[in-house]
């Protein structure tokens, strides 16, 4: 169905498909209650709890969910501002095509681990496991498959020495990846990388070709948040790694990272989460923590008490619940950047081809990179396009609330047409979604400014989120939700 609307401004001229209101994060509670001054709404403890548990688990991400399936065996509560679980990990679905509404995809773990526990979660890594070639790079009207690896660097038309300094710079993130252990990795000294960009690291420290750091933007911006000049060289490089070893795989499941949320719920026992519930209070008492919680679907707060809880919010949130709470101020967590990002799921896209799993664009503004959910199918069968288009970094959170969806949807159009002509006139449907606090960002110098400064816990408060490693991926989600289970389990040991 063709909607009439067309754009105006710089995309005039591109006809645009059925185009759905805005999804994805809904601020609007949360304002509400952080912000009572502009929208005043406040609200009070009320005397008695509602409910009194062991353990309370604030937000359904990939790290509250992990803390909560490590403490099944204990009586926990999952609080979750949203209607669905998941976090920025969630999944749509167009007529039977599931497709990834945020994360996409995961590192098959090589620690033995970190294997047992996907498969104590019933997960089948080895389905998972994403055939080659899973990186390409759309450069100067060309794809470059296998972007990583030297059979696909010696095709980009780039002078001999930035061939050259791109492949010392993938041979020597294979040869660091090979001796990291674990989330540790041995060589990658992290105190004086953590200082510079990336950009820099490359052209002053390295003295590489000026070509790198170029290529390299689409996949900084879209996997930590902002740009090559913008973002920390160990930050970076540790990402890279992976992308560059030939021995880390990565997996992913047609509905993305949602089917790991789904499988931690599923083992944490779903009857355990509560949504359309906002914390939006918190006092410590000497023997349990009371959270005021608005129920968005009553319409009315109630009291949830516990004995531990576990925070697993982004610190923008944390910084707002933990005022006057704990041994936690808010300048604790003023270091703590967030990046916006819009996913488009263009729905019933014909007549595509597409290169590989992870599809980089070199020098496009609106988007950085792009995956088909799914990559191959019969002609005529249901796909979906989705592209991934982190925003400015920093940028106003404000001109995120105002954009309308049709003139993103232009914005992102223009840009796909540019590399598929036509792509256009195949789309059925077009849903966005945006996120105005995605992920965090390691500008230069936040890890040092975080890491081992910020206690993971006081009293009876843990914190978790991906965000506390200074690395947005889901490992990092995993890795805080399990440190913050065995950091309850211990206290409620005691
Ligand atoms: C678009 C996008 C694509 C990505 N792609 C990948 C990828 O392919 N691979 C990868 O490894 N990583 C990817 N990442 C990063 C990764 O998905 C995240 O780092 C990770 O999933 C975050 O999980 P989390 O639990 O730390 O936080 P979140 O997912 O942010 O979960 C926090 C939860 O807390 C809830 N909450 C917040 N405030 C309150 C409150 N006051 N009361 C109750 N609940 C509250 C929120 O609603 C949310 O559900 C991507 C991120 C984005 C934004």
């Amino acid at each position: 169905m063709i909607n009439p609307i067309k754009a105006s401004g710089p995309h005039q001229g591109v006809k645009l498909p059925d185009i759905k209101p805005w999804s994805g994060d809904h601020p609007y509670a949360c304002h509400r209650h952080f912000y009572p001054a502009d929208r005043g709404l406040q609200v009070s403890f009320p005397e008695r709890p509602r409910l009194i548990t062991q353990v309370a688990v604030v937000g359904a991400g990939l790290s509250g969910l992990t803390a909560a399936y490590q403490l099944r065996d204990q009586e926990v509560v999952i609080l979750e501002a949203d209607a669905r679980p998941g976090g920025v990990c969630k999944s749509g679905e167009f007529r039977g095509c599931p497709y990834p509404e945020g994360a996409a995809y995961f590192l098959y773990p090589v620690d033995r681990h970190w294997q047992n526990f996907y498969q104590e979660l019933g997960l089948d890594l080895e389905a998972a496991l994403i055939p080659e070639p899973v990186s390409c790079l759309y450069y100067r009207g060309q794809w470059y498959p296998e972007c990583f690896h030297a059979s696909g660097i010696r095709q980009l038309p780039i002078s001999p020495q930035g061939k050259d300094d791109f492949l010392q710079l993938t041979q020597q993130l294979a040869a660091w990846e090979q001796e990291t252990d674990d989330f540790a990795p041995v060589n990658l000294e992290w105190q004086s990388l953590d200082q510079v960009s990336l950009k820099h690291y490359l052209e002053v420290v390295q003295g590489y070709s000026t070509e790198l750091a170029p290529l390299l933007d689409p996949y900084c911006r879209s996997c930590l948040g902002a740009g090559a000049d913008q973002v920390s060289a160990w930050a970076a490089l540790y990402f890279l790694m992976s992308e560059c070893s030939r021995e880390t795989r990565s997996c992913a499941f047609p509905e993305g990272d949602a089917r790991l949320a789904a499988a931690l719920l599923a083992g944490a026992g779903p009857n355990r989460l509560r949504t359309h519930q906002v914390v939006v209070g918190m006092e410590e008492h000497p023997d349990a923590v009371r959270l005021l919680v608005w129920d968005q679907l009553q319409e009315q707060p109630y009291v949830v008490q516990a004995e531990q809880v576990i925070l697993a919010v982004a610190k923008f949130a944390v910084r707002r619940l933990l005022t006057g709470v704990a041994g936690w101020t808010a300048a604790t967590f003023q270091s703590f950047q967030y990046s916006t990002y819009v996913v488009a799921a263009l729905c019933g896209v014909k007549g595509l081809k597409i290169p590989g799993f992870e599809n980089w664009i070199v020098g496009q503004t609106a988007f950085s990179d792009v995956v088909m959910q799914p990559r191959r199918s019969a002609l005529g069968d249901p796909r979906v396009l989705i592209v991934y288009a982190p925003q400015p970094f920093p940028a106003p959170r404000q001109a995120l609330l105002r954009d309308s969806v049709q003139i993103k949807a232009a914005e992102i159009l223009t840009g796909l047409e540019k590399i598929w002509p036509g792509i256009s006139r195949g789309v059925e449907e077009i849903r966005l979604y945006r996120y105005g606090h995605a992920q965090v960002v390691p500008y230069p110098g936040f890890l040092s400014r975080i890491r081992g400064r910020i206690p993971w816990r006081q009293g009876r408060i843990i914190l978790a989120h991906s965000d506390l490693e200074g690395l947005p991926c889901v490992e990092m989600a995993m890795l805080s939700g399990c440190r913050a289970a065995r950091l309850a389990r211990q206290a409620l040991r005691g």
